[in-house]
């Protein structure tokens, strides 16, 4: 049998950067009876505790400890300490000051020149290029945009296939990943899902074969393809239905 369950976070637990429903959080927390769960996604802490820790109904501490948050694709690990209490920061790898500088620097040149450098679409206060330590992130209308605006400002990738190829031309010695619905991630070469994967496997402590992965974008370029090219063995969702009519299923099982 499996010992972890790993999820990606966007599209697969939930609709992109909303809170999980309480289906789902319903279904995580008895996950965490049985499994380790591991939430892995390009997010900050913040943002894993908005979305999914804080919805869980009454967990105790012991479900708490089974729960891992693999933040940033997993450069950061977090794990709940039963003794204080809080979450614990295990590890983590960040960018360096000139690395997120230029790459910042990089994103805003890229995106101007091609005509999507859209600040005044923003709410006060918020911004597009986000330093979130391990990796700097794009998001094309900020982080406090309406779910409907971002999901219309770049369906088909075109925009962000634009931004990402530019960028790439003036610092190829960074990777610029699309993802989620308005963002480009932008890491050193190999800080993708595969190095949070590949700490999960020693921080737990388990093989491969011991982990089932859920996410929405296993195909070739897609942000969860770096976990499927590593051998684990993955579900492909389209949504947090899917999700969670595949756990009730595993759940019924066991
Ligand atoms: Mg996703």
């Amino acid at each position: 049998m499996k010992k972890v369950l790993s999820f990606d976070v966007d599209q697969t637990l939930n609709v992109a950067k909303t809170p999980i429903t309480n289906e789902v959080a319903d279904l995580l927390l008895e996950c965490l009876n049985h499994f380790e769960v591991c939430p892995i996604s390009g997010q900050k802490f913040d943002q894993f505790m908005i979305q999914i820790v804080n919805r869980l109904p009454n967990p105790t501490p012991e479900q708490l400890s089974h729960l891992h948050l693999f933040v940033a694709q997993g450069t950061q690990y977090y794990r709940f300490n039963t003794t204080t209490n809080e979450w614990e920061q295990v590890y983590n790898y960040p960018l360096t000051e000139d690395q997120v500088a230029k790459i910042t620097a990089t994103i805003e040149q890229s995106a101007r020149e091609l005509g999507f450098w859209e600040e005044d679409k923003l709410a006060p206060g918020d911004e597009i290029i986000e330093n979130r330590e391990s990796q700097v992130t794009f998001s094309a209308l900020g982080q406090e945009a309406g779910t409907e605006a971002k999901y219309a400002w770049d369906p088909d990738h075109q925009k962000r296939d634009q931004i990402a190829a530019r960028c790439k031309e003036l610092a190829p010695e960074f990777e610029f990943e699309v993802a989620g619905t308005t963002s480009i991630n932008a890491v050193t070469p190999g800080m993708n899902k595969s190095f949070g994967m590949t700490h999960l496997l020693e921080e737990l402590h388990v093989e491969k074969s011991d982990i089932l992965y859920f996410g929405d974008m296993t195909q070739p370029g897609g942000n969860d393809y770096p976990v499927v090219s590593m051998g684990i063995e993955t579900i492909t969702v389209r949504n947090h239905e899917d999700t969670a009519f595949a756990l009730k299923g595993i759940l019924g099982i066991l």
